[in-house]
Formats: structure tokens, C-alpha cells, sequence
């Protein structure tokens, strides 16, 4: 007898698990490894879908078991590799199985999006019987005689077409169809495309000798019979790193295999996109979360049936079901948006390792300021280091200058921009170049406090002060998205002077505005990023020079080339050092260094103007030099020191729910059993180097959500065995250990500590 272990499609952690279903003789041949299928589960037997994960042969099961009803023939199956993918998720990430399916799986629009069709109306007599046909018609027939005039020409005719054309109704086409003369028909038709043909091929680049270099070690990497390797394309910003990504996919491409290329924002690097789109035209199928369901499910379909050889998307697109896989690149691959921060808790750069070793394809992980996990892993031979140094179109970086912001407070400067920064501010706009200016921090205050006793206005429902917004005059939750009104007495002292703290990207906007009324200025953020394309049009207006200074969050940090941007303004650059997070370092960095790397992409030299309070930390002083050797020198001292990754793991549990002192006991009990654990596997080992905590997370509330979290580290433990504790104890043991109203999550390697 044959039995199929079957997910059932629900996501709760009580049926996380593979339910055994008899096959049915008759379905045999149809249900296998990957299948989707209908069964029926829990008590009333209702109808469910399920996920085939084996089939196994037995003589004779314990009990007696359901069967199966049938199969899904709407949805794709799955397919080996994605099984196994499944499989090894749920181990690494330890997150449910449903949930790794519908990662790996189509998207939901899959089985419920009709394909689109079109009417068409077609002839059903010889052409030579139409004369004759339309002398019969009655006189007043008009628009039934047009009709058949019209399909004796062609045949048959697109409805909407016709409809334009003879301005007729849809009525005589049902007269002559009961007639017999003709046909109606529905005709499925492909997905809109997204993408254009190539319209005319850029004349290419001549590659640089360095560009030359690095595409003859990746070349080697392709060839037929190697195994596959893992290369850090460690290049400079304007290096010219989208050069070698085209090439390399254009010769995998022309192998007859296919790649994907992950961007960390599709929407924010239209210029990448727009170099392969110009280059492979419609055999790119773009992962975008901004389409809609069924352009989704078009692009996935287009995939699926092989049209598309080449996936551009954000972290999700690592899943695209490409066959015959030849290459992975992660472009910036130190980006945070690669880590989810839903469960499944992954990070695409370990799905792209996971299946370029599975299904034997190059992986490139390319960035000016790799991760200190990727560099680490280079420094150990793991990953083959490509280095560009030069950019192909100017000989040097842009000059950094520094600004002391306390000296400029001293001199008695209280304004955002220092006296330098203006200065050269305004010898660009005389000069006709443009400007970009990076602020971290969006809305117009930061907060809004009590002069007299300092109480700060916060959020209520999280622990979180309340950004204040300009243009509505509201303060808002960056958190959970609750607007209010600014408070004008204060709650605690009543006093009736409210101060407005700090600055964020509209204040600036303002005082930019003021310091130079002519200057036409460009803001984007994700207040900005909110309405819809709106985005897109700023950026357009950058391009053409409408815009001559653009201000931004870290949104503009990343992959803009605009050759005529000289001068590239970072306010407080020190912002995301202060971030309770053990990559504060490293964010701050990388975010300085590609912040200036948007300067001096043309001919003109580029400067940059980081003004700062911490002119003396590591990572300011590095991105000051734009050295990335000095600051992962430092950097990975400190997270020796300190046991961080990459040579500890982390891992985290968090604890979620309304009642505090529930989420706190159960942070608390699960912590002991954790800890009782570990001690019985050895007696000698210090659990309190392991387990820290619980403590309430940086942000406590969210939503009226108390939040605790549970730090744990593989000090003197192995990570294995640290792992399958932690499974067996909020997993396999949630029910005695965890109450049902406590919220519980994984995080294997978290990205975000708060
Ligand atoms: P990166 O991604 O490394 O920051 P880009 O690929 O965006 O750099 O390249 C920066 C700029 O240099 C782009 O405008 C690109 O067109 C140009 N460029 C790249 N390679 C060459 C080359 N070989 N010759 C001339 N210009 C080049
Ligand atoms: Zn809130």
C-alpha cells in the first residue's frame, strides 16, 4: 500500500506537521513527491489542500488512514529540489513546514487568477457562400451584413476589434451565431508582458583591464565540470560591477542556462534594471512585490513554462522555480532587506548558497562594503575575493571632508548644515551640477518634548516617541503607523511649552528651502515612497535635472548613478551609530560609504561633506578614508572579542503577547528549561554565557504588545546541538511550556535586535 505524507495547507503551529493519507489505487500514477492535493482533515473531514512531501510503501499501516480525494491540477507541482529546499528550511530556520511551502511555492494567486482570454468571432460558412448569405439578410440588417463583409475578408476578427471598427453590437453577432453562419470563441492569451524586446543594443562597454580580470575568474567558475564556486565581487562604488554582472549572465544565458540577479529594493534601482532589461528584454521576468496579483502570477508562469530565463527581484526572488539554474547574484549583498522578517526568518544569501551547491550554479555576491560574514568567509578561502579598485571612469574616489558639528555648535552654528557644507552647496547650484543630501531620519522633529520637565510625547500603543510630520501637522508611530496630534500641554507637568527635538528630511527640506529659495528640491522617503510612484517621478526629475538637490533617507544610499551629482551632503552621519545592535558599526559604515559613493559618478571629481559628533569612532574615521580594509580590521577584532558572528552564532526568541506578566513568565520558563537542558548535556558548561536573558526587547510594546526576547549563543556549546534544544523546547514542546496566547518566533542569525 502507498501512503503520502501530506502538510496540510493551514498555518497554525498545532497541525505543523506530515499527516499520512492512503493513496487511492485509482490516482496512483498522479500523486507523488511534490503533488498538490485535496484531503480530508480534522473532524468533519472537510476539505483541504495538501502538500505531497514523500511517498512511502508500507505493508499494512498501525491504523486505518483517510485517503486522499484527488489531485490540484491548477497548481504546479513541486519539484524535487523545491521539496528538499522545504526540508531544509524548516531545519534551519525552524520555522513550520506550511510556511516554508508557501515561500518556496507559486504565488496565491496561483489557481485562483483566470488567465486571461480574449472573444473572437469567427466565420463558420465558406467564404464563397457570403455573398449569397448577405443578399438573404433582410434589408434593414445592416450591421449583420457589415459583420459577414467584414469576416469574409479576415475570417475572423478579435470581438473588441470588430466592435471598434463597424461600431456594431454584440446582439447581431448572437443573431448570426444562432444563425450558424458564425462562431463565438474564448482564447486564452498570454500575461501582458512586462518587458519589451531589446530595442537597440547599447554599443558595450570595453571593460576595463580590472573588469577584464574579474570575468576571467568567473569564466572559470562556469566551465562545464567545475564545481561550482562562490566568488565576493569586492568592488569599489562606481566600479563598474553591472558591467560583469551582464556579461557573466549573457554567456549563462547563452549556455542555455538561466540565472537570477537579487537587488535589495527592485524599486529603488531602476538603472540596474534597466541596463538588462535594454539587454535581455522579455526573457527577464521581474519579482516585484509592488505587482499586482496577476502580473505575479504571469511573471511566475513565465518562469515556469521557460520563457524567462533570467529573474531581477528583491530577497523573494530567490525561489523563482528556474530549471537548469547556471548562476546567483546578489548585488550589495550586505544589505539588510535580504534578511525576512517574517517566518520563515531567512536571508536570501543562504538560500542562494544553499541552491547554487544543490543545483550546481555559480553564486557572485558583489558590494563595496561586503558584510563582515562574507569578508570573513573570503578570508578563509570560502568564497574566491575578486577586488576592483579603480572606477573605469574617473581615476579616484570622491574627497571626503569632515565636519566637526560640536565645533560648529561652539562657533554657534545651531543650524543643520555646517558653514562648509552651504558654502559648497552653493557653488554647485552656480555651477549647474546637482546635489544629494542623506539624512537618516524621516518626518520633520524627531519628537516633542516638555521644556520644563522633559517628558517626551510617545505612542501609547508602543514604546516608541512619536515622530512629528510637518505638511499634516500630525505626530505618527513610525511603529505601527497611529497618528495623533502633537500635544500642547504636557501631560505630566502642565506646562504649556512643547519643544519639537531633533531633525528629520522635511525639516531639512524647509531650511534648504530657505537657505536657497531658488534651488528646486527633490525629497524621497517612505512618506514620500507611500504615494504611489511618486518615487519614480522624483527620480526621473533627478535625472533630468529638474531637481537639483535631493534629499533622502538611506533610500538614496544605494545604487543611483547620476554622473552629474558632485557634491553629496551626509547630516548625521553618527545617527545609526547609536543603534542598540551589534552592527552598528558595520550599518554605519557601509551607509557612509555608499551614501558617498553617489558622488562623482561622471567626469567631474565628487565630493562628499560628512559632518558628524563622533569625528573619532572607527567607523566614521574608515568611511572618512574609504577604506574598507581599516574598518573590518577593527570590527572583527570587536566581534572576537565579544563573541558575536561571525564567530558566534545568535539566536533569538522572541515573546509576544497582552499581558506582560504572561509574556514575561513564559520568557522566563522557557529560558530555565533551555538552560536545565544544556547543563544536563554537560555539567561544566557556564549557562549563563549561553542563555541572556530574557529581558524586555529594545522596544517593549508594539501595538499593545508586550514584547520579551531571549538571546542565546553558541559559547562553549555546539550550534547543532544549541539548535535542536531550542526546537525541541518551542517546538516539539510549545503546548507544555508556551500558553496559547503568547506569541512565539525564531530568529536563527537576527538582523534586527529592537
Ligand atoms: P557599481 O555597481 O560598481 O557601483 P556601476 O556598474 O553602476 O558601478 O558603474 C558605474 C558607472 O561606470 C556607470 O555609469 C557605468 O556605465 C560606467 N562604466 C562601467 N564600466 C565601464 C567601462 N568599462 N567603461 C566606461 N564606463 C563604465
Ligand atoms: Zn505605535
Amino acid at each position: 500500500m502507498r501512503i503520502a505524507k501530506i502538510v496540510i495547507d493551514q498555518n497554525t503551529h498545532q497541525i505543523d506537521r506530515a499527516y499520512d493519507y492512503a493513496i487511492p489505487e485509482s490516482i496512483e500514477d498522479e500523486v507523488m513527491e511534490g503533488s498538490v492535493v485535496e484531503v480530508p482533515f480534522g473532524q468533519g473531514n472537510r476539505k483541504h489542500r495538501g502538500y505531497v512531501l514523500a511517498v512511502t510503501e508500507t505493508e499494512k499501516p498501525k491504523y486505518r488512514l483517510k485517503k486522499i480525494n484527488g489531485g490540484v491540477r491548477k497548481v504546479p507541482p513541486f519539484s524535487k529540489e523545491q521539496i528538499r529546499l522545504i526540508l531544509w528550511m524548516r531545519k534551519e530556520y525552524a520555522c513550520r513546514l506550511i510556511e516554508a511551502i508557501h515561500s518556496v511555492g507559486p504565488p496565491k494567486a496561483y489557481g485562483k487568477v483566470k488567465e486571461p482570454e480574449e472573444t473572437w468571432v469567427e466565420l463558420r460558412v465558406p467564404k464563397a457562400g457570403i455573398q449569397g448569405e448577405i443578399q438573404l439578410l433582410p434589408g434593414q440588417a445592416t450591421a449583420q451584413k457589415k459583420i459577414l463583409q467584414y469576416l469574409e475578408e479576415r475570417g475572423k476578427s478579435q470581438w473588441k476589434r470588430m466592435e471598434k471598427d463597424l461600431e456594431v453590437g454584440i446582439g447581431s453577432v448572437k443573431t448570426l451565431e444562432k444563425k450558424g453562419l458564425i462562431g463565438v470563441i474564448k482564447v486564452s492569451t498570454p500575461f501582458p508582458e512586462l518587458m519589451s524586446d531589446p530595442e537597440e543594443i547599447e554599443p558595450q562597454l570595453m571593460l576595463s583591464e580590472e573588469q577584464q580580470n574579474a570575468l576571467v575568474h568567473l569564466r572559470k567558475g562556469l566551465k562545464e565540470g567545475n564545481a561550482p564556486r562562490s566568488y565576493l565581487l569586492h568592488g569599489i562604488t562606481g566600479s563598474g560591477k553591472t558591467e560583469i554582472y551582464l556579461d557573466l549572465m549573457g554567456e549563462v544565458v547563452e549556455k542555455g542556462k538561466t540565472g537570477i540577479l537579487l537587488v535589495p529594493e527592485i524599486s529603488l534601482t531602476p538603472q540596474m534594471l534597466g541596463r538588462f532589461t535594454e539587454r535581455f528584454g522579455k526573457q527577464v521576468a521581474l519579482f516585484h512585490s509592488s505587482l499586482s496579483m496577476k502580473q505575479r502570477y504571469g511573471q511566475w508562469k513565465k518562469v515556469e513554462e521557460g520563457t524567462a530565463r533570467i529573474v531581477i527581484g528583491a530577497r523573494s526572488a530567490i525561489f523563482a522555480p528556474l530549471k537548469n539554474l547556471g548562476l546567483i547574484i546578489l548585488d550589495e549583498e550586505h544589505e539588510t532587506t535580504y534578511k525576512s522578517e517574517q517566518s520563515p526568518k531567512y536571508h536570501a544569501r543562504e538560500i542562494a548558497e544553499y541552491r547554487s551547491k544543490q543545483e550546481g550554479a555559480l553564486l557572485l555576491l558583489g558590494s563595496a562594503t561586503p558584510s563582515m560574514e562574507s569578508y570573513y568567509k573570503a578570508e578563509k578561502g570560502e568564497l574566491f575575493r575578486i577586488t576592483l579598485k579603480k572606477r573605469p571612469t574617473m581615476h579616484q574616489l570622491p574627497k571626503v571632508k569632515l565636519v566637526d558639528m560640536k565645533e560648529e555648535l561652539n562657533r554657534g552654528n545651531r543650524d543643520m548644515l555646517s558653514a562648509v557644507l552651504k558654502e559648497k552647496i552653493h557653488d554647485r547650484l552656480e555651477k549647474n551640477e546637482q546635489v544629494i543630501l542623506f539624512l537618516n531620519r524621516r518626518g520633520y522633529a524627531s519628537y516633542i518634548t516638555c521644556r520644563k520637565c522633559g517628558y517626551v510625547q510617545t505612542c501609547g500603543n508602543c514604546d516608541v516617541t512619536m515622530t512629528y510630520h510637518r505638511k499634516n501637522h500630525q505626530v505618527m508611530c513610525h511603529y505601527c503607523g497611529k497618528k495623533s496630534h502633537p500635544i500642547e500641554v504636557c501631560p505630566e507637568c502642565e506646562n504649556e511649552k512643547m519643544r519639537k527635538v531633533g531633525s528629520g528630511t522635511q525639516r531639512l527640506e524647509e531650511s534648504i528651502q530657505g537657505s536657497f529659495p531658488k534651488a528646486k528640491i527633490g525629497r524621497l522617503d517612505t512618506d514620500a515612497l507611500n504615494e504611489q510612484g511618486s518615487h519614480e517621478k522624483i527620480l526621473e526629475a533627478f535625472q533630468s535635472r529638474e531637481v537639483e538637490i535631493l534629499i533622502g533617507t538611506q533610500m538614496i544610499a544605494k545604487g543611483l548613478d547620476f554622473p552629474n551629482v558632485t557634491l553629496v551632503g551626509i547630516l548625521s552621519g553618527d545617527n545609526s551609530l547609536h543603534l542598540p545592535d551589534f552592527r552598528a558599526s558595520e550599518r554605519t559604515f557601509q551607509l557612509l560609504t555608499q551614501v558617498s559613493g553617489r558622488a562623482g559618478r561622471g567626469t567631474e571629481q565628487g565630493e562628499v561633506i560628512l559632518q558628524t559628533y563622533k569625528p573619532d569612532h572607527y567607523s566614521i574615521r574608515a568611511a572618512l578614508e574609504q577604506n574598507y580594509e581599516t574598518f573590518y580590521r577593527q570590527e572583527i577584532m570587536m566581534r572576537e572579542l565579544f563573541n558575536y558572528p561571525p564567530f558566534k552564532e545568535l539566536f533569538m526568541i522572541n515573546f509576544m503577547g497582552n499581558e506582560e506578566s504572561v509574556v514575561a513568565e513564559t520568557a522566563n520558563r522557557v529560558a530555565e528549561v533551555i538552560q536545565y537542558i544544556l547543563k544536563s548535556e554537560n555539567e561544566k558548561l557556564d549557562v549563563d554565557e549561553v542563555v541572556l536573558g530574557p529581558n524586555p526587547s529594545v522596544i517593549s510594546k508594539i501595538n499593545r504588545n508586550y514584547r520579551y526576547r531571549l538571546m542565546l549563543k553558541d559559547v562553549g556549546v555546539s550550534k547543532s546541538l544549541l539548535k535542536k534544544v531550542i526546537k525541541y523546547v518551542c517546538i516539539n514542546k510549545r503546548n507544555k511550556y508556551v500558553p496559547q496566547e503568547v506569541h512565539l518566533s525564531i530568529d536563527f542569525n537576527p538582523y534586527h535586535l529592537m
